[in-house]
């Protein structure tokens, strides 16, 4: 694992060892037994592993959930420590973030919150306006009806897998998704597009960038981050050579712009197995990877999982 650096005057690269983020952990006692939380930071935009580890006298009959929104998310068990993976909305404000756990004893239910203490975080603004193309007009798809049908099709086909929240997987480690590391578009960075019609320029947009760009020549190697099922693997007009995995749990990971794709649908991968190639495809500028996390819904910063002690 090598990261990129390169000399601009000279142009040419060097490499330096890519440094495996240092994690923290934020931890409580509670009757019920030990939580931990491990992050690369606390802060908004990560994900976060939780870990509880019950008391003896709790162990066998008791279970964990933590409590969301929407439903309650069950803490998958697995020798004995009890595990959730879930992120902070990167729109958060704020110095403290509480997390609530239910704990089912048989029929005794009890919840506990606890408070975690997060550090800032500011999302960076991309000055240079992007260039994509025929991607960034307006008159492009007004005449292509059949286009626009399959592109809503495709859209159907990519919610449909956000909406699950799959059985957990059984974890075993984290893969970096690149042999090299070089971030060439960072997570939630604003970023704005000038916009054309027919051709002729008419202003520009402005979004936010739900995952993270890594450099990669065409055909260099893209692995699975987690352990998981491909929900998706098929070329669709702006994503591009396309992979989802599901990691259970509402626990996505996606890769775009891939120039070949070597998994197919329901096929279980392991962290670090190969499943495509860098590439160009869709709506790009030039060859990169662009991997995003999602976490029942939520983005959060996929890098952010590198060096979690997942098990
Ligand atoms: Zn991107």
């Amino acid at each position: 694992m090598c990261k990129r650096l390169y000399n601009y005057k000279t142009g040419k690269a060097s490499y330096k060892p890519y440094q495996i983020p240092i994690v923290h952990s934020q931890n409580f006692q509670i009757p019920q037994g030990k939580i931990v939380f491990y992050a690369n930071q606390f802060s908004r935009g990560n994900v976060i592993l939780g870990e509880v580890e019950l008391a003896s006298n709790h162990d066998q009959e008791c279970s964990v959930s933590l409590i969301s929104p929407n439903k309650d998310i069950d803490f998958h068990k697995q020798n004995k420590v009890h595990s959730v993976l879930f992120a902070i909305d990167p729109d958060f404000n704020g110095h403290t973030y509480s997390v609530s756990l239910r704990f089912r004893c048989g029929k005794n239910v009890r919840s506990k919150t606890v408070v975690l203490s997060l550090r800032d975080r500011a999302f960076p603004v991309l000055k240079v306006k992007l260039q994509l193309g025929k991607y960034a007009d307006r008159s492009y798809l007004a005449d292509k009806p059949e286009l626009l049908q399959k592109i809503a099709e495709q859209n159907i086909r990519i919610n449909s897998v956000w909406s699950r929240l799959s059985d957990p997987v059984r974890q075993f480690g984290v893969s970096h998704p690149r042999s090299v590391h070089r971030v060439t578009s960072s997570f939630y960075m604003q970023r704005s597009r000038l916009v054309y019609n027919q051709g002729k320029l008419v202003g520009s947009a402005s979004s936010r960038h739900y995952g993270v760009d890594l450099w990669g020549d065409v055909g260099e190697p893209v692995f699975a981050m987690l352990r998981g099922r491909v929900a998706l693997a098929e070329e669709m007009y702006y994503q591009g050579k396309y992979i989802i995995i599901d990691h259970g749990q509402g626990v996505f990971s996606e890769y775009m712009h891939l120039d070949a794709i070597h998994v197919k649908k329901d096929d279980i991968v392991e962290p670090g197995q190969r499943i495509g190639a860098t590439g160009k495809t869709g709506m790009v500028m030039g060859a990169h990877l662009h991997i995003g996390l999602r976490i029942r819904g939520m983005f959060a910063d996929p890098l952010s999982l590198v060096g979690l002690p997942i098990r």
